[in-house]
């Protein structure tokens, strides 16, 4: 069996980074950004006020109360046209630019109103005060969002505040298709003997929407060498990475393998996991494709640890793994200890609010209802084999952004 982590590595190092587009921030949702966004000016661009208030030399209000004339109001959006000179006030609004003279800011709720011309300031301020300095949030020449981070609706508005239209990596088009004779659409009403509902393309299709990746689906394939090959020849003409799921436990894949023999390689590979110990990786016509065991929850689990982080890669993403966090184990369990085994859990807060982990249901890997209910995998690694009630427990938590990269 091959290690996971060395299958994973084996993976990321086969699969080619997509080319790059400037794109407008109102598409860059979730896309991955290409050239480091760099600001060519301070933000914000001029000093301005943080409060709704007056501005003033902060010593001339060193004593209070003190009674102050006002020069001028300058509302948002307007510029100051006099200079605070001693002795004198302009009143300001949040976000208005200082006017020349004034250093600090007197919030109104320390001021008492006088005439329509002057203030009187109750409580005074030191130097400084609720100024907004220009450069304070973002410096001439800063980093504002890096190259390899796939952007947040946060990193949208950053992009925005600097007026920077991103250079984004463009993203994979999957080509998706189900195996298998049994397998029938999940809109048949009244299942055949034998048969049973897709589930595998439509959890595929939610996790690929997630990552607003777009993707071709070619439905169900069944188990036939002529339809096998023309679905696998179709999906490398109209796909830039291709899922399969099922037929690839041992004798079905070497059919696989003849099929596309021609046509590109794939590799059957037995990695040290549970679920989804059969993995099928290679390429059709240069296409990446990705051959997933047919059992719904190894076809999550393996699209998640080869899958996913291939097609961020794909993407010109830094992180690709989940993040992992420390847990407990809130019951013993039992597992193989000659693989990395992904448990679905549960999780609680104890009273020290550490994550406490159970069972999210049947471990089987056809159990599709217990990863349904599960919020994280607790990660029994190869050589530990069981862990009891009480024990520290790593948790890949799958409903988290990725943040660790290849060695991390
Ligand atoms: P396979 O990997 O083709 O040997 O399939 C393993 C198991 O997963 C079998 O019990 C299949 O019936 C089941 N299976 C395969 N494909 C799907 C699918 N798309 N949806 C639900 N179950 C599937
Ligand atoms: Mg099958």
């Amino acid at each position: 069996m091959k290690p996971l982590r060395e299958a994973q590595g084996e993976v990321i190092a086969g699969i080619h980074r997509m080319g790059t587009e400037r794109i407008g921030i109102e598409e860059a949702l979730g896309r991955v950004l290409a050239e480091s966004a760099v600001s060519s000016e301070p933000i914000p661009p001029f000093p301005n006020s943080a409060m709704d208030g007056f501005a003033v030399r902060a010593s001339d209000v060193a004593s209070t109360p003190v009674v102050l004339p006002i020069n001028e109001d300058v509302p948002a959006g307007t510029v100051p046209s006099m200079t605070v000179e001693p002795g004198t006030a302009t009143r300001i609004m949040t976000g208005a630019p200082m006017p020349d003279g004034a250093d600090s800011v007197v919030p109104v709720e320390d001021t008492e109103s006088g005439t329509s011309d002057s203030v009187t300031i109750v409580t005074g301020v030191s130097q400084g005060s609720h100024v907004r300095p220009a450069g304070g949030d973002i410096a001439t020449g800063d980093v504002v969002v890096e190259a390899g981070i796939r952007l947040s609706a946060r990193d949208l508005g950053s992009l925005a505040s600097i007026g920077v239209s991103p250079v984004v990596h463009l993203q994979p088009v999957v080509a998706l298709m189900s195996t298998g004779d049994e397998v029938v659409e999940y809109t048949t009403e009244n299942l055949g003997p034998g048969t049973i509902r897709d589930t595998n393309r439509a959890v595929l299709r939610g996790v690929l929407d997630d990552l607003r990746i777009p993707y071709v689906d070619l439905g169900i394939v069944s188990d036939n060498v002529d339809e096998l090959r023309e679905a696998y020849l179709h999906a490398a003409d109209v796909g830039d990475a291709i899922i399969s799921t099922g037929g690839v436990s041992m004798g079905d894949f070497d059919f696989v393998k003849q099929i596309l023999r021609e046509s590109g390689s794939v590799d059957f590979w037995k990695v040290a996991m549970q679920p989804g110990k059969p993995f099928a990786f290679g390429n059709v016509d240069g296409v990446p494709l990705f051959g997933l065991p047919g059992n719904p929850v190894s076809t999550f689990v393996s699209f998640e640890q080869f899958v996913r982080p291939a097609l961020l890669a794909m993407m010109g993403a830094t992180k690709l793994f989940r993040p992992q966090i420390q847990g407990v184990m809130g019951e013993d369990v039992t597992t193989s200890d000659q693989k990395d085994v992904f448990v679905r859990v549960m999780l609680a807060p104890d009273s020290d609010g550490s994550f406490v982990a159970v069972k999210a249901g049947g471990q089987g890997s056809n159990v599709l209802s217990a990863l349904a209910n599960a919020d994280a995998f607790a990660v029994v690694p190869v050589g530990v084999g069981s862990l009891s009630a009480g024990d520290p427990v790593k948790l890949e938590m799958f409903t988290w952004n990725e943040n660790r990269g290849l060695d991390e």
